[in-house]
């Protein structure tokens, strides 16, 4: 059987696990792992700070409490996404407000987001998906003439670039992901990223249980105390070792993440050709970071045939997201405005095809083969 996801093993992990474990003394948070993960980080997506979390859904909670969001404040962002895009505001009392996506990247269309702004917008989520940058430029001009916080989803996009920068790097804040889905893993983790020196202090304090304990550490201060409210959002250093050694390697993941893409996406053609199927499209100006790999199917029904086809034949393949709008919680916490033209349409039609750093090349050629005999499109 073909899974649909291994995480990545590059082979250093365990060496940094046995160093974090038997020389460091130190296997809670802010470890030397950790540090060198944000230096890491900061070097290499030129971002100011880059800070390790226990998972995005985390960075984002970190992004709405920093962003001063109350309840009642209003949040434009897509239907089509993963949950923890919109708890995180919800958790702060926000209503959300759910726009339509572009059929072509399955992105927030940044064209229907000025019309969804009242009086009580305080912030926009561009969520990029699978590592496809949002229209930046657009949404990044929309929130300073509306004076509102951008908060980008990059837990796909790590890796990624838009016009030349760092996706989560070009709004206020940027979440990533470090979850065992994503390109590079730590188990659970993410990060929070931004580029202003005046979020760091309270970021600090909020993620160390609202206590200045960073600045203890750093010989700032001589005694910590608790000062604001804060929570715990640091990953054990253990975590950390495993996501740097990847981190150092990734020029290989990324190697072998992007020649599974572009296999697929060349094999895959005459589907599309043929009008069976349509493609990912990468907009001008993006750097992907082949995060998955995804075919669209003509609709909900030939979809739900050929992942039950692709199944008996051994190969998982999957979809996802039902939109926000539909489900209990959304609902509840959010209103859809404007037209759902693309959102839910879209959505059914979209599968996704094993993607891994481990997937073979033999691997790889079957999932084609199968594609191609399947007969009901
Ligand atoms: C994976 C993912 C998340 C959540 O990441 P965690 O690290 O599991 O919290 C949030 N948003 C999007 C778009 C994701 O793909």
């Amino acid at each position: 059987m073909i899974e649909f996801n291994k995480p990545p093993f590059i082979g250093t992990e365990l060496e940094y696990i046995r160093q974090a474990a038997e020389e460091n003394n130190k296997l809670c948070g802010d470890g030397p792992f950790t540090k060198k993960c944000s230096a890491w980080m900061q070097d290499n997506f030129n971002v100011k700070h880059a800070i390790l979390t226990t998972s995005c859904t985390h960075a984002l909670e970190m992004a709405a409490y920093l962003s001063e969001i109350q309840p009642g404040d209003e949040v434009i962002m897509p239907s089509y996404t993963f949950v923890s895009t919109a708890d995180a505001f919800v958790l702060r009392g926000a209503k959300i407000v759910y726009v339509d996506i572009r059929p072509d990247t399955m992105n927030i269309d940044e064209t229907k987001i000025e019309d969804a702004i009242t009086e009580k917008t305080k912030a926009i989520v561009p969520v990029h998906y699978a590592g496809v940058a949002c229209e930046m430029d657009t949404i990044m001009d929309i929130a300073k003439r509306h004076n509102l916080k951008v908060v980008e989803d990059a837990a796909q996009g790590v890796s990624a670039y838009y016009k030349g920068k760092a996706l989560g790097t070009i709004g206020d804040f940027g979440c990533y992901s470090f979850h065992e889905t994503k390109n590079y893993t730590m188990g659970e983790g993410g990060a929070l990223l931004f580029q202003d020196e005046n979020y760091l202090e309270k970021a600090e304090i909020l993620r160390e249980k609202g206590t200045n304990r960073s600045k203890f550490f750093r010989g700032q201060i001589d005694k910590y105390t608790w000062i604001d409210y804060g929570s715990s959002y640091l990953p054990s250093d253990m975590n950390a070792a495993y996501l740097l050694a990847e981190l150092e390697e990734h020029e290989k993941i990324d190697r072998k993440r992007m020649a599974i893409y572009n296999y697929y996406h060349e094999q895959l053609r005459p589907l599309a050709e043929a009008g069976k199927i349509e493609q990912p499209v990468v907009p001008e100006g993006c750097v992907h970071n082949a995060h998955m790999y995804f075919i669209k199917a003509r609709n909900l029904e030939v979809r739900t045939k050929l992942i039950k086809y692709m199944k008996e034949r051994g190969v998982m393949c999957v979809f996802h997201y039902v939109p926000l709008h539909t489900s209990p919680a959304g609902q509840k916490f959010g209103v859809f405005h404007g037209e759902d033209k693309y959102t839910t349409k879209e959505s059914e039609r979209l599968m996704r095809l094993p993607m891994f750093y481990d997937l073979s090349e033999q691997d790889m050629a079957y999932v084609v083969e199968c594609l191609m005999d399947f007969k009901e499109w």
